[in-house]
Formats: C-alpha cells, sequence, structure tokens
C-alpha cells in the first residue's frame, strides 16, 4: 500500500509522540503500592463514532488520534495571574488575603498573621500558617505545598491558589477548560490475580468490592442518562496504564476510580473515607514533604488539574454527608491512573478493609449501595458546577 506524504508526516508525529510520552513515563514517580508497567499505545481522543464508547468495556481499542482531551482550546488565565509574588521554598507565594478578595471573599484574622478565615456565601474556609491542610466548611482538603507565615501574613503557593483553592469557592473560573459531562468512566481497582486490600480475618477481598460498587455506581448513573464506560466488567486484571486509556478511547469526560483502603498500625482505630485528585507538578503527593526531581517533569493528568479538584471535593464532600464517617482528606497523590488520565480524574478510597468493623459494613450490599449513592450524588455535584460554568 502506498503512503500519501500526509500519512507518512502523521505517522512521523506519532513516532514522536510515542516516544515523547514513553520518556515521560520511564522517569515518573510513582507510590510502590500502585506499580505501573508502561502503556504501550499513545493517548487518543474521543472516537468521531457515537456508541463507540458503552460498547469498549474493558478492552482496550485502537488509538483514533494524537490530541489530548480538552486541551485544544487556549489555556485560560490562572485565577491567580496579575497576583504579585514572593519565591518560599522554590515555589511562587501569593498573599492570601489578596487572593482572597480576588475570589470575591471576605478575610477575617482569628490570629493575626497566623489563622485566617475566608468567606463566600454559605463556604467558610478556616486557614492555619504552616500547615499543608485547611478546612473548608470543616472538611479537610489538603494543598500540595504548606500555607506560609511571611512577613505577618499568610501566603498560598500559586500553584494551590490556581489548582485547589479556586476551584473549590469559584468552579465558574475554569469554564474555559472543561466540556459538558456526558460520558463517565468508572474503574472497580484491582481485579483478577491482583487481589487488592485484604481483611484476612474476614477473608474480604478489595477487588470484590471495587467491582460490586462500580456495577452499582453504573446502574444509578445510566439512571440519571450518563454514558458509563467500565474499565472492567469481570474479576480480571486490568494494567493500570490500560485504564484511562479505556477512559481516553470511550471519549469520558470523567474518571472515577473505586478503591478501599487499608493501614498496618492502629487498625481498628482508622476508618472513614478520603478522596485523591492528581498532585499538580513541581508539588511532592500527600506522602512525601518535599518536591524531588520527579516532581518537576509534565504529565498528562496536570492538563485537567482545575477540574479534577472540583470533581474529587464534591464527591469527597458527598461521601462524608451521606455515609457518615470520619474525614480522612481531600488528598493528592500521583497515582498512575489520575497521572496518566486525559480528562477531569478522581481516585476514591470509600472506607477501610483493615478495620473489622468498616470491613464488616462494606461487606453487605446495602452498604455498598450507599457508597454507590454517595458517588453518585458527588458527581450530581459536579455535574451541575460544569453546566453552571458554562452558562
Ligand atoms: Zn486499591
Amino acid at each position: 500500500m502506498t503512503m500519501p506524504a500526509k500519512g507518512v508526516a502523521r505517522i512521523a508525529l506519532l513516532a514522536c509522540l510515542c516516544l515523547f510520552f514513553a520518556a515521560q513515563i520511564t522517569a515518573r514517580g510513582q507510590d510502590a503500592s500502585r506499580p505501573l508497567s508502561p502503556p504501550t499505545r499513545p493517548p487518543t481522543s474521543r472516537p468521531t463514532q457515537p456508541g463507540a464508547a458503552a460498547s469498549s468495556a474493558s478492552a482496550p481499542t485502537a488509538p483514533r488520534a494524537i490530541q489530548p482531551r480538552q486541551t485544544k482550546a487556549p489555556a485560560p488565565a490562572a485565577p491567580s495571574s496579575g497576583a504579585s509574588s514572593v519565591k518560599l521554598g522554590g515555589l511562587d507565594y501569593i498573599k492570601l488575603v489578596d487572593f482572597a478578595k480576588k475570589l470575591g471573599c471576605s478575610a477575617r484574622w482569628k490570629k493575626a498573621g497566623e489563622r485566617l478565615t475566608v468567606t463566600k456565601g454559605p463556604q467558610r474556609i478556616e486557614f492555619t500558617g504552616d500547615s499543608r491542610d485547611f478546612y473548608v466548611n470543616g472538611i479537610r482538603v489538603f494543598a500540595g505545598s504548606a500555607i506560609r507565615i511571611h512577613r505577618g501574613s499568610l501566603w498560598i503557593s500559586r500553584i494551590d491558589a490556581d489548582n485547589i483553592l479556586a476551584p473549590i469557592v469559584d468552579p465558574s473560573l475554569g469554564r474555559a477548560a472543561v466540556v459538558p459531562l456526558k460520558v463517565i468512566a468508572i474503574d472497580a481497582g484491582h481485579g483478577g490475580i491482583d487481589k487488592g486490600k485484604i481483611n484476612e480475618r474476614l477473608k474480604v477481598y478489595e477487588k470484590t468490592f471495587t467491582l460490586d460498587t462500580a456495577l452499582r455506581l453504573k446502574a444509578l448513573l445510566e439512571k440519571r442518562g450518563y454514558k458509563v464506560v467500565m474499565t472492567r466488567l469481570i474479576d480480571k486484571k486490568v494494567e493500570l496504564a490500560d485504564r484511562p486509556e479505556i477512559a481516553a478511547n470511550a471519549g469520558a469526560d470523567l474518571f472515577v476510580s473505586i478503591h478501599f483502603n487499608s493501614v498496618e498500625a492502629g487498625a481498628q482505630s482508622v476508618s472513614g473515607a478520603e478522596v485523591y485528585r492528581f498532585t499538580p507538578r513541581y508539588q511532592p503527593p500527600v506522602s512525601r514533604s518535599e518536591a524531588n526531581a520527579e516532581d518537576k517533569l509534565a504529565n498528562p493528568g496536570d492538563a485537567n488539574a482545575f477540574w479534577s479538584a472540583v470533581a474529587a471535593y464534591n464527591i469527597h464532600r458527598a461521601l462524608l454527608a451521606d455515609l457518615k464517617v470520619p474525614d480522612r482528606g481531600f488528598k493528592h497523590h500521583k497515582f498512575a491512573v489520575l497521572r496518566l488520565a486525559k480528562c477531569p480524574a478522581v481516585l476514591i478510597e470509600a472506607g477501610f478493609l483493615s478495620n473489622d468493623a468498616e470491613a464488616r459494613k462494606i461487606a453487605t450490599p446495602e452498604y455498598r449501595q450507599k457508597i454507590a449513592e454517595a458517588i453518585a450524588d458527588g458527581i450530581g455535584a459536579y455535574a451541575a458546577a460544569v453546566a453552571a460554568a458554562q452558562k
């Protein structure tokens, strides 16, 4: 078969991009508990044929074109643009009081220069200096870098101002970077020989509960009119890199990965929910205090930081409200599925299997249905934020 010049150029571009992404992936930072096998296919865009999404199920399909999702439009101005900054610990920091005002909030010192309360409508956000977390209406949110005390005031990293505070306070600021929510990819964590977390005493596996919860969520979302694609429908192993790719091939607008948690120390006293977004570039994951060379690398997940934060925050809030479980925090990490996702992406740790009391609850179909309903509620709130931003 002869190849027209345009086709040859396209293949050369594809080869270049393959090498580029292979290099990115070789140099990645990873959570040791979630090893990543290198993807063998380049990133893909939304399929052109309607209906392709629903049928793809767990089988990855051939790539169609090289074009990351949702990055076609010129990048919108960052919410913090124009704010003057200082360098603290190698990062740009802006004055929290000034940025809060820019977001239309009022700010009041609880303790001058150290503790600040920021309010906007029903939202009340409490910041404490030299702390990596802050509280939004009592919900614990982890910034990527500590809020700093400097020159008698509090300062927030520009990355956190744009990627965590602005998405929570005013999602409409991200309007240029989002598409309407129609296709949702649900990723049931683990599967097959990868059992995930195990409670030996109760003889229960994470992989069983993630799939059952994912199938319940699928039914709820389809009832609400969404098209759903599953990264697996049965008990089988799916490579980590294939999961976001299945989502991308189906043209997913949101990627939701479902997991259950475990700890070794104090297992019977640790319970509750935590939800993750991808850690922004230049920041360390929540499990590490200092950034390293790998944190400076660009990743596909960077492109959708704003809306990943909106989705994760809304899902975390819904889990806490519906399940009435302890708040383990809205966190961030460099998990492979979030790093490689080409649409807004979240990872949910819906409860601790290492805690016998919580594991017994999770083992009941009724509680897994409640978890699925809570996630669906959170996705509903996210969809509403997306729709409002596009008005
Ligand atoms: Zn897991």
